[in-house]
């Protein structure tokens, strides 16, 4: 029996890596410091899992910005726009992978970044390959070489991570007409044939390729993607041994075709769905090893040593040890870095962290469950008696039950889910009511999250600021971007959100029944991390949580201020969930506290209020068998939390990049009166599922991308206008960025809304 990991966090166990890009980007550290912190995270990680006993450390799971972008760089799929970056012999290829990434606006060039998308039902982003007809590929950078040589320096036969041939084909994108990405097969075989044959050279014995849509819905022509790829990677490579990792969902009808692959080891996520060991045991051939995902990677409960140990007996019952790995279910990625460096008990009671486990301590986890499964000694008993003991706290413990909640959740009944009418009498009332021009422009919420802002949180945090300092420099902030926004003529204000850290954190900060750790960052795309709560018992609202802020904000002007929440399955998605009763059964919980919230806002006088809902898609099931039933409960979740108000207030809702063709209807039961969206990487393309839908209500297509530092013209923005327009109903449109400004800087910012307002303006001359 072996223990191995799918992939470790690469952010550093302080977010070194965040502060080393963000550092070189601002031109403000070499290249050589930036990859000097690189090398010691690889190290770090490396030597972490060596000493815990893991048998197959993984490489090229590290990234100074995303995977998938690293697989894109290293085969060569570079787009035409950056050819020009990528022959200047001045820059390096560092400077081309973070240009791919980020975009690039400097020496007189203007380039666009690439796509960023969701990974699966994760929180994280990747960069969305792109792809022509004739795309060629060719070995360009050396990454997964460079970080194996570099391992087996440092003493470890690293097992290098790799993204599946055909996984890395279907993350893309054509951006050409009439062809399949997955025609491209033999075009790319080659380069993996390239990579593979200097690894081995290299002296690498184990290749992990991640393929998690092989747990996904197939088509015939991936199917027989699949069986070629393998077979000619066999054929080539007799003596390398083969991991293909799926992750996320079961293998269900792809379990004969995932293990007759002519590989050595087969990953599958037992946490997700355990339920497929019974499909795959009987079907599984001699020479084929199985990788027992059993320690939640996406999730920081404690692992249930009994529980999962059952598992394992069950398959050394029917393969015996030899041919068993045990292993998290995904990359730790997903995880926080480590629970040992929570030490205030003040943010995390040492009661609910007995009951947890972040990235290292599943490492030992892993460690530990292969000793008990085979002859345990005296210590690993010893730990699988801990291990029940915080098991067993956990179930009965106080912290987790309220019966209020559970009564309120009882009579919930399907009026509480339905605004008084039907949005197109909402709509008149709203019209007089709010008398807002053609073309209404507004914001996403957050402005420049500065520098400054951030250190007077910290110094507030730190007693460096009484309450009242810290509250009158929020005020100001607040104030001067309130009138900011009038002066440049913006039309539904925002306060600008400067007391929140972030847009989950800030509610569970104030809702019952959530955790927070001072260190469990997680990574959501490039240098951004992000520090989910964690939901450990019944939610509710003690009380009001973001009504100051909108009041005192509407107080200072006579334009509208719009409210600003976020919404039950965006909490829910972003934290880490109990996993003791269904998620719909959190999520309505959550939906009651934020109606609360909505409620108490409409009583302040606020007649706009937004309820953020960017995670409704990426919180979808991975089947689409299982699509409606999620569907309807997140949102029925959405409207529970909307639906309290009168019809003369206005509800928003915001969704970040997401495809909506497949979704529409649900998004239109929504029934937001506005909803503003993430459009402009598409070039508006995403609008078309609303056109084709004749989405009633009211929508803003983002018009600018905030991801990048790139300012726009007016003059695209116009044109991105004019192209929403002839798909959209003019009386329906609003004009906003793609999402929040939090990560911008005030200078690209003040630049970008004014042109923003300008083309506003533009467009309505027309009418
Ligand atoms: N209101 C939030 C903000 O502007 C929305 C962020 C999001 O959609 N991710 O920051
Ligand atoms: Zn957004």
């Amino acid at each position: 029996m072996q223990t191995h990991l799918l992939g470790y966090p690469r952010i550093g166990s302080n977010r070194e890596l965040k502060k080393a890009c963000e550092q070189y980007w601002a031109g403000k550290t070499s290249i050589d410091q930036l990859l000097e912190t690189g090398n010691a995270i690889s190290h770090q990680n490396w030597k972490l899992q060596h000493d815990a006993g893991i048998d197959l450390i993984p490489c090229n799971d590290f990234s100074y910005y995303d995977q998938v972008l690293d697989m894109t760089l290293t085969i060569g799929a570079i787009p035409e726009r950056y050819q020009e970056i990528a022959s200047d012999e001045s820059r390096s290829e560092l400077d081309l992978y973070f240009a791919m990434a980020r975009g690039y606006q400097k020496n007189g060039l203007d380039i666009t970044a690439m796509e960023m998308t969701k990974w699966f039902d994760t929180n994280y982003h990747y960069i969305v390959p792109e792809f022509q007809k004739n795309q060629s590929f060719k070995l360009f950078s050396n990454k997964i070489i460079n970080e194996f040589i570099s391992a087996k320096q440092a003493g470890i036969n690293a097992k290098p991570v790799i993204i599946g041939l055909i996984t890395y084909l279907l993350l893309g994108k054509e951006k050409e007409e009439n062809f399949d990405k997955l025609d491209l097969v033999s075009n790319l075989l080659p380069v993996y044939i390239q990579i593979l044959t200097e690894l081995e050279n290299q002296g690498a014995e184990y290749i992990q390729f991640d393929e998690p849509f092989l747990a996904l819905d197939l088509d015939n022509k991936a199917k027989e993607a699949y069986e070629l790829v393998y077979n000619e990677i066999r054929k080539q490579f007799p003596n390398l041994k083969i991991i293909v990792a799926t992750y996320f969902e079961g293998l269900k009808d792809n379990t004969s075709l995932a293990v007759h692959l002519p590989v050595d080891v087969l990953h599958i996520d037992l946490v997700r769905n355990p339920e497929q060991l019974e499909e795959i045991l009987p079907l599984l051939p001699r020479s084929l090893s199985l990788s027992l995902g059993i320690v939640d990677g996406r999730n920081i409960w404690k692992n249930d040593f009994e529980k999962s140990l059952q598992l394992v007996k069950k398959v050394i019952h029917e393969i015996g040890t030899e041919r068993i790995l045990i292993a998290p279910s995904c990359s730790l990625l997903h995880s926080p870095f480590d629970l040992d460096s929570e030490k205030d008990e003040a943010i995390l009671s040492p009661e609910i962290k007995e009951w947890l486990a972040f990235a290292k301590q599943k490492v030992h986890e892993v460690v530990a469950l292969k000793k008990l499964a085979n002859n345990p000694d005296y210590h690993a008993l010893q730990l699988l008696a801990e291990n029940k003991k915080a098991i067993e706290t956990r179930k009965v413990s106080t912290l987790i039950h309220n019966q209020e909640v559970k009564n309120r959740i009882a009579i919930i009944t399907e009026d509480d889910a339905q605004r008084r009418n039907p949005f197109n009498v909402r709509k008149e009332i709203q019209q007089k009511e709010l008398q807002l021009p053609l073309f209404p422009t507004t914001t996403i919420g957050s402005f420049p999250q500065t520098k400054e802002v951030r250190s007077w949180r910290a110094q507030f945090k730190k007693g460096e600021l009484t309450a009242e300092q810290y509250d009158t420099l929020l005020k100001q902030e607040t104030e001067r971007t309130i009138h900011w926004q009038e002066e440049i003529g913006i039309d539904v204000l925002v306060h600008g959100e400067f007391e929140r850290n972030d847009m989950v954190e800030y509610f569970g900060e104030q809702l019952s029944g959530f955790a927070f750790t001072q260190n469990g960052w997680v990574q959501s795309y490039g240098s951004r991390c992000v520090k989910p709560p964690v939901i450990y018992g019944d939610v509710h609202r003690p009380h009001p949580m973001t009504v100051y802020w909108s009041e005192y904000a509407q107080s200072v002007t006579k334009k509208w201020v719009k409210g600003m929440l976020t919404g039950p399955v965006t909490i829910l998605q972003w934290s880490f969930v109990r996993d003791d009763q269904p998620r719909s059964s959190t999520c309505k919980q959550i939906a009651l506290a934020i109606r609360d919230e909505v409620n108490d806002l409409e009583k302040a006088g606020i007649r706009i209020i937004q309820i953020d809902e960017p995670a409704i898609r990426e919180g979808l099931p991975l089947r689409k068998s299982e699509w409606q039933t999620y569907l309807k409960w997140a949102v029925e979740a959405f409207r529970i939390s909307a639906s309290g108000v009168e019809d003369a207030t206005q509800i928003h809702t915001h969704m970040c990049y997401s495809e909506f063709n497949d979704i529409i209807q649900n998004i239109a039961d929504m029934d937001a009166d506005v909803i503003t969206i993430e459009c402009s990487r598409s070039q508006m393309e995403l609008l078309n599922a609303f056109a084709d839908f004749k989405y009633p209500n009211e929508i803003g297509p983002g018009v600018y991308d905030i991801h990048s530092p790139r300012v726009p013209s007016k003059e695209e923005m116009v044109a991105l206008l004019r192209k929403a327009q002839a798909v959209i109903p003019a009386q329906q449109l609003w004009v906003n960025p793609d999402c929040g400004l939090k990560t911008r800087h005030w200078d690209e910012t003040e630049k970008a809304l004014k042109a923003m307002v300008e083309a506003s303006r533009e467009a309505s001359l027309e009418y």
